[in-house]
């Protein structure tokens, strides 16, 4: 675990500089499997390893996640550092400046970035399937997808090569690899992590949040993460909680909210199965179930994509091949043949179909029909759980329907892919918290992930459940076939 190797590091027993050598070893025994990289910082990462040593033996202070190595997905800014959010159309380009979750866990608390993850074109998907780069692999089964659109980092933790990554998730990117590949992940209340150095997809719906092998490190990060940044306008000025410190709280008495119409169809029965057992476990530690309905589920699917894919339309305008990558590969005729060449060229497909749709959606004389409904079924869901929270303090779930499906399976279909997202999206809509947490596999071995949703800056709660759930279960330390687990 994360918090381990740090305690590990900060009592002398083993030195920064051997933990990122075993680190890139690591990566090097199963990057050729997985891909979860697509860039990686071995000197860089030695060098900064080498100064982090100096600082405990000179007696400096010493950051949080002093040494500990972090893999970043590839679309949250690193000074001078190529970020591209596995497209094309960034293909070059170098930020001048860090996120603020970089210059909070990397500057100020010590870690180290040893890489950045693949993922979703501008994540756009499920599976990590659409990355100019190629797909990655799930590590409990290589010819599955490791979910997505945060794939790599989802990966990179499941398969031995970092102890946490970042991801980022607007419809339920942390939380679908953390299912489908096993780990931790959380998505923060909106608002609660700054969204600074984040490249925007769907700007009302985007967070980042930390994927690991357990609840305690998600914590950690969280605690280290959060909090007000006046760089970004859309975050909170409200007190960071010490997440660490309450994770083992009595859940005795605390009551689980079951929301009948997440367990309906299109769910796998081992899911089914599997999640009504994490829930017995929390009434045996003295939770309580409280049933109730969650009418607008169903409009969930197209609310998110109507509204993702016209923010979507709208924040990557300024692709316009000049200012930002590579440029135009011909500069033949005016500047807008320029323009829509280089898009077309530059841009996967499934950006470019959801460019084109989201734009419909916000034209004169359809915005009403399509966007402004969306809005309006948004404050339909946003209500149904403001609801559910009167009669308690979290909502358990599935996190996905199925478990991770085979790399090719679905790409073809994207409508079936798009409701696979069903369980995860009402909450980004919402804009809460939720955090998703192995709680057994299925009969082909593959992860099966258990939501737990919170109420607004509740992160401390649903950390809380989620420690307790992971402590009973007992699987989050079992390791994928990849790395020699079974
Ligand atoms: N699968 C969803 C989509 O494609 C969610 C992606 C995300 O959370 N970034 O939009």
């Amino acid at each position: 675990m994360a918090y381990e190797i740090i305690d590990e590091i900060k009592r002398e027993e083993i030195t920064i500089e051997d933990v990122v050598q075993s680190t890139f070893e690591n990566i090097n025994k199963t990057e050729h499997k997985l891909h979860s990289f697509v860039n990686l910082y071995r000197t860089e990462a030695l060098e900064k390893a080498k100064k982090l040593d100096n600082k405990l033996k000179n007696n400096e202070p010493v950051g949080d996640l002093y040494g500990l190595p972090l893999g970043v997905k590839d679309l949250i800014c690193i000074k001078n550092k190529p970020v591209t959010c596995a497209s094309n159309i960034l293909e070059g380009f170098k930020p001048p400046y860090n996120a603020t979750v970089i210059t909070k866990l990397i500057e100020k608390s010590d870690g180290i970035c040893i890489g950045s993850t693949n993922m979703d074109e501008f994540a756009m998907g499920s599976s990590t399937e659409n990355s100019c780069y190629g797909e990655t692999y799930n590590p409990w089964n290589l010819s599955c997808v490791p979910g997505g659109s945060s794939g790599g980092s989802g990966a990179s933790v499941s398969g031995g090569q970092v102890l946490a990554a970042l991801g980022s998730d607007t419809g339920g990117s942390i939380r679908c690899p953390a299912s489908y590949c096993g780990v931790t992940g959380l998505k923060p209340t909106y608002g609660r992590v700054s969204r600074y150095g984040l490249i925007a997809y769907a700007n009302s719906l985007d967070q980042i949040g930390p994927l690991t092998k357990c609840v305690y490190d998600a914590a950690l990060l969280m605690e280290l993460m959060a909090g007000f940044d006046e760089k970004d306008s859309t975050s909170v000025n409200l007190s960071v909680e010490n997440y660490t410190k309450d994770l083992k709280n009595s859940i005795e008495g605390r009551k689980i909210g079951i929301p009948l119409e997440f367990f309906e169809k299109g769910l796998d029965k081992s899911v089914k199965t599997k999640v009504n057992d994490g829930i017995k476990i929390l009434e045996n530690l003295g939770a309580e179930s409280v049933e109730m309905s969650f009418p607008h589920l169903e409009y969930t699917i197209p609310t998110y994509y109507l509204i993702a894919m016209s923010e979507a339309s709208s924040n990557l305008a300024r692709y316009d091949g000049l200012r930002y990558g590579k440029g135009p590969s011909d500069l033949s005729g005016d500047i807008f043949d320029v323009f829509s060449r280089t898009r077309g060229e530059q841009f996967g497909k499934e950006v470019r179909k959801r460019i084109i749709m989201g734009t419909y959606a916000l034209s004169a004389g359809y915005y009403d029909m399509f966007y402004m409904k969306a809005l309006k079924a948004r404050t339909l869901i946003k209500n149904d759980f403001k609801k559910a929270f009167e009669r308690c303090d979290v909502i358990v779930s599935p996190t996905m329907p199925t478990t991770a499906f085979k790399v090719g399976e679905l790409i073809d279909d994207p409508l079936k892919m798009y409701l696979m997202d069903i369980l995860t999206c009402p909450v980004n809509l919402a804009g809460l918290p939720a955090i998703s947490i192995p709680c057994g596999f299925d009969n082909k071995d593959l992860p099966i992930g258990f939501q737990i949703i919170g109420n607004y800056f509740e992160e401390k709660t649903i950390l809380n459940f989620g420690f307790e759930l992971e402590q009973k279960l007992d699987i989050y330390k079992r390791s994928p076939p990849v790395i020699g687990g079974k």
